[in-house]
């Protein structure tokens, strides 16, 4: 039998893709792969041990010794570092600043890349992230790069971190973004960019749902390209 497409999802920061992957995964009935979460876990086990964000070859050496565990939930995931349930812990500002230097970092990459493919290997994934469509799955059957304007990611950034309560500051979230931004695309290893045979979505002026639409007619038509024909 055919294995079930890999759909592979790459874009900048405050897209919406978590969302967009998350109800694309529901749709199809396939599962979400959350990569940043990965990285994100990454970081937070750093921070928490003192190990320095910028010492490639402790954080490599930690790295090793980490067990990070993705579990499928109605509303997302819940993302599991050594046993430890860091879902929350993750999502902190200063966990968000750390994770960038840890994702230049060539050694935790090659770990979370091998975590990854193995995740997706019997298809059945929308998995999201940077480098999905580069590194991780070259040969998925779907990919797509969404893309924005960066205020408008920037407000829908503000939006959902107040819709969970948290401060929020649009001029600061900006400047994080168009940094963090500026890290994902010059990183020398799984550099954020719009992969071969990648189609981008610019969702600046279409709501999620739209999105998702969109995306899921455009798997169905990819993947099973019969006139009618439907995803299992
Ligand atoms: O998507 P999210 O903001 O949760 O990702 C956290 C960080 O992890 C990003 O800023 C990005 O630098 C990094 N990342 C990455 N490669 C991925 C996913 C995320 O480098 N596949």
């Amino acid at each position: 039998m055919r294995r079930k497409p890999v759909v592979a999802l790459d874009g900048p920061v405050g897209v919406g893709k978590s969302t967009v992957a998350r109800k694309l995964a529901r749709r199809l009935g396939f599962l979400y792969i959350d990569t940043g979460a990965m990285y994100r876990a990454v970081a937070l086990d750093a921070l928490r041990q003192g190990v320095p964000l910028e010492d490639f070859e402790a954080v490599g050496r930690r790295v090793g010794s980490l067990e990070i565990r993705l579990v499928p939930e109605d509303e997302g995931t819940r993302v599991f570092c050594n046993g430890e349930d860091v879902t929350e812990a993750i999502r902190a500002p200063e966990v968000s600043r750390a994770t960038s230097p840890i994702a230049d970092n060539p050694a935790v990459r090659a770990r979370l890349v091998a975590l990854q493919r193995a995740m997706g290997a019997g298809g059945g994934v929308v998995m999201e992230g940077r480098d999905i469509g580069t590194v991780v799955f070259p040969d998925a059957e779907a990919k797509f790069y969404l893309d924005a304007r960066a205020e408008i990611r920037a407000e829908r950034r503000a939006r959902q971190m107040e819709a969970a309560g948290r401060a929020t500051d649009r001029a600061s979230i900006l400047a994080d973004l168009l940094e963090r931004d500026r890290r994902d695309r010059s990183r020398p290893v799984g550099a954020l960019r719009v992969a071969d045979g990648a189609e981008i979505v610019d969702t600046s002026d279409m709501s999620e749902d739209e999105v998702v639409e969109a995306l899921a007619q455009r798997i169905v038509r990819l993947t099973f390209p019969r006139p009618g024909g439907r995803c299992p």
